[in-house]
């Protein structure tokens, strides 16, 4: 079955009790569930909220392909650049400390599989390849509720005027707002410690040409990714700025956690002006014209905040179950969103093959999840988010002034011998961190970034 429905007026078939699986949102989660559980035989429908798919969608953003690339080929995927080059500085309220990466690997395919894409194509495209494959999409559709008999769910509820879907297998994969799971009560409401507000401009140069190829040092379909921590990215906020290079555009953003947004700092729109106007980020935007403007959240409580992922009926996947890395020097879901897609779909194909529908048949969704990237990336880094939050005055302010004046006295230029100045920047790090004693305390808080 190949179809796609994409007028509010049509009316839709009755489509009740003729699927095996319905999927919530067509997202990246939910279209890489729908491919797996099409090509394993199923037939599937994906609801959409959307006009078409990824056009509510929202992010920085590059996309990390690996799991992707095993699903479908990525050969005519609306892709903009493949990241060639990581930049991470750090801002004062006028420094810029900075450390670039660009290796020569990241120019072959696949590129490190890292390239930066607008979900409103990228999304689309990516449903299309489920469709391909067998699933139907139903768009302009929102699912308002879950249907349940005897504490199992099986079906849906939606806004059309012929409403309930029923259908065995439920793929929650909604994003971060997650509603339906929230007032199912699959999933607790995400504390405010655990969102960060994000938001987001697409700059395009319509007097410059070669605006991206001269300000970033690019060539052909090379791109950068720059992200931005400090005082000089998001003033007293815990979180930090982004920019990413497009085809045409460049996109500019920044995610700080939702409870600074309400305790006195800048709205987002006024941190992100501020953030475009740094002296080390004005720059890049010099005669740009803002095309886009968006705001959305982000689940980034790590591990501890996610939610039982399956029940009788139904698995959550993606952003609905807070499967993001977003730790300052990660920034990763898509991956997580179609890693957890695709276990989440295999599993449902193997517990239809069983005739089962119970949370037990579908837990090899959960363990495979446990095994993969995904849940010891999140683990691994599960400490990080609250040593960071102990030491926020150091990490965001103390840290980014300390090498900018280290390096601002290292290289200073005068009739001093080189020793001196050598002298009062190791100097100037030691009062930062606390002398040797100090250093060593820290080296052995953060070790586990690098070990
Ligand atoms: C500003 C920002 C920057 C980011 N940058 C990056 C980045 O650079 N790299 C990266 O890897 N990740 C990034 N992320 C995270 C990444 O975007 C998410 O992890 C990823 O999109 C999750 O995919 P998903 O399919 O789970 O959810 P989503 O992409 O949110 O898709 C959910 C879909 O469900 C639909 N939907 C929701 N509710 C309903 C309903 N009730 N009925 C029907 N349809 C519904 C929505 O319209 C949407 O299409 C960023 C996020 C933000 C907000």
């Amino acid at each position: 079955m190949t179809e796609i429905i994409a007028d509010r007026n049509t009316e839709t078939p009755d489509y009740d009790d003729r699927f095996d699986a319905v999927v919530v949102g067509a997202g990246l989660a939910g279209s890489a569930a729908a491919l797996t559980m099409a090509d394993g035989g199923l037939d599937v429908i994906m609801i959409e909220r959307g006009r078409y798919p990824g056009a509510k969608n929202v992010f920085g953003g590059v996309l990390y392909t690996p799991t992707i690339r095993k699903l479908a080929d990525l050969d005519d995927a609306p892709l903009e650049r493949y990241i060639a080059e990581r930049r991470y500085g750090m801002l004062t309220d006028h420094d810029e400390t900075a450390i670039s990466i660009s290796p020569g690997e990241w120019h072959e395919p696949p590129h490190n599989d890292s390239y930066t894409v607008f979900r409103g194509e990228f999304d689309e495209w990516f449903a299309e390849q489920a469709v391909d494959a067998g699933a139907t999409l139903l768009t302009e559709t929102t699912v308002t509720g879950l249907v349940r008999e005897n504490g199992r769910i099986i079906g849906v509820k939606t806004d059309r005027p012929d409403g309930t879907l029923r259908a065995p297998y439920v793929v929650l994969a909604e994003g971060g707002n997650s509603l339906v799971s929230e007032r199912a009560e699959l999933k607790e409401t995400e504390q405010r410690g655990n969102v960060a507000v994000a938001v987001k401009e697409v700059v395009e140069f319509p007097d410059d040409d070669n605006a991206i190829q001269d300000r970033f040092r690019l060539t052909g379909d090379a791109g950068a990714a720059y992200h931005y921590f400090g005082e000089g990215a998001v003033g007293d906020a815990f979180g930090g700025g982004f920019v990413y290079t497009n085809g045409e555009t460049v996109s500019v953003g920044l995610a700080y956690r939702i409870s600074d947004a309400v305790s006195g700092q800048p709205n987002p729109e006024g941190t992100l002006n501020a953030f475009k106007t740094h002296p080390a980020v004005a720059p890049l935007f010099r005669g740009g014209r803002t095309v886009e403007y968006a705001a959305k959240t982000i689940p980034e409580g790590g591990a501890d905040s996610v939610p039982e992922l399956t029940h009788d009926g139904a698995v959550i996947v993606g952003d609905a179950a807070g499967l993001v890395l977003n730790n300052g020097v990660h920034l990763e879901g898509t991956n997580m969103a179609v890693e957890s897609g695709f276990h989440a779909g295999k599993s449902i194909v193997d517990a239809a093959e069983q005739g089962r529908t119970d949370a037990d048949a579908l837990s090899a969704y959960a363990e495979n999840l446990e095994a993969s990237f995904v849940m010891r990336n999140l683990r691994r880094y599960e400490w990080l988010m609250e040593a960071v939050e102990n030491d926020r005055e150091f990490v965001f302010r103390e840290l980014p002034q300390a090498l900018a004046d280290a390096g601002t006295e290292y290289f200073r230029i005068d009739r001093e011998p080189k020793e001196s100045h050598a002298e009062n920047a190791k100097e100037r790090i030691m009062e930062a961190v606390g002398g040797y004693t100090g250093a060593a305390k820290l080296a052995l808080r953060y070790r586990k970034i690098v070990t």
